[in-house]
């Protein structure tokens, strides 16, 4: 393999708290190694584009606990065909760029993925959604600080559905994956969640009306994962109107709120051990792989892993969830 002298660095897809954090990790840790460091502006797009600079230790100043992402992201379809991945290989070689560090979810470390296998690139990922869905890694940069989002605003919610005595659907981001649904739902205190990890045999609805609400309690909040499986907050708010019209019931979606604002520490901390951890695997020689946290270690998982393997809810946490709701 060619010696590595300049490392390209991204942010592509949804972005996520703490993602500054590890843009600046990754620019530091390599400058630090003696690499060059390119940041690419806008995803994949700006890779066809070449919105390219370079940066040095001070352009990541004071952004470590910035939300967002300063080298903006985006959604690029050429990136997806041949022809424009051939574009995006030939303005990386001309900024002499020799490997990249792409932060990202899962479609992201996809394209990742169908790029190194196209092109002799070393490649390292690094987990960025908030959706916590990408298997190999026990959190994503990003996952702590909207759960802590959503528990504040659970916490508001709260006080005006004792106030009315009403159900509350709230619905919470996380596409096909119910982490930020369930350990929302444990962190606030809510009666339950529906997650589309359950099987959709199972009428989740029916199973707590039946079961979950007790004449003691005065509210009743429900965390609902934004998948078409659960039917989203608006779907389950419908049914409850049709077929339970005995309960007053109210709809909260928190969108994109979940996306925004200062990162935790945990999020920085973990951002700034992975981005540091990016440049070690490629000074290893490691290429094609997620940097991902596992018992709060460090590892790689290979990007076939990372995006093709589903990861799973652990069941303990709905057993608690059930448990603390009685
Ligand atoms: P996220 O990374 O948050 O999951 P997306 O799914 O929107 O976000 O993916 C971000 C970008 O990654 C897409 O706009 C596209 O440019 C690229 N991408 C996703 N999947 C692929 C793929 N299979 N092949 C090539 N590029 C892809």
């Amino acid at each position: 393999m060619a010696q590595i002298k300049t490392i390209g660095i991204l942010t592509s897809g949804g972005d996520a708290p703490g993602m500054n954090a590890a843009i600046r990790a990754v620019t530091r840790s390599a400058i630090f190694s003696g690499f060059k460091v390119k940041a690419i502006y806008r995803g994949y797009r700006g890779l066809i584009t070449d919105e390219i600079i370079e940066f040095k230790t001070q352009n990541v100043s004071n952004i470590v606990q910035q939300g967002g992402t300063i080298l903006k992201t985006a959604r690029c379809k050429e990136f997806t065909t041949p022809e424009g991945r051939q574009q995006a290989y030939d303005v990386m070689r001309k900024h002499g760029i020799d490997a990249l560090v792409v932060i990202g979810g899962d479609g992201s470390l996809s394209g990742a993925r169908v790029f190194a296998n196209e092109y002799d690139v070393p490649i390292v990922g690094l987990p960025g959604t908030i959706d916590n869905d990408l298997y190999g890694t026990d959190h994503t940069i990003g996952y702590d600080t909207a759960l802590n989002t959503i528990m504040w605003c659970v916490d508001r919610i709260r006080d005006t559905a004792t106030s009315h005595e009403r159900l509350f659907f709230i619905e919470v981001m996380g596409r096909n994956a119910g982490f930020l649904a369930l350990n929302g739902a444990i962190a606030s205190g809510a009666e339950a969640a529906i997650i589309p990890e359950i099987s959709t045999e199972v009428d989740q609805l029916a199973d707590l009306i039946k079961n979950g609400f007790r004449k003691s309690k005065n509210s009743s909040i429900v965390l609902v994962a934004e998948s078409p499986i659960t039917g989203g907050a608006m779907g389950l708010a419908e049914r409850v109107r049709t077929e339970y019209p005995n309960y007053d019931v109210r709809v909260t979606i928190l969108g994109h709120l979940q996306r925004g604002g200062s990162p935790t520490a945990q999020d920085r901390i973990l951002a700034s051990r992975m981005g540091a951890a990016a440049i070690d695997a490629l000074l290893e020689g490691q290429r094609n792989v997620m940097i991902g946290d596992s018992n709060d270690e460090i590892v790689y998982v290979p990007f076939t892993k990372a995006v093709r393997k589903n990861k799973p809810i652990d069941p303990s946490l709905l057993e608690t969830l059930r448990r603390l709701s009685i």
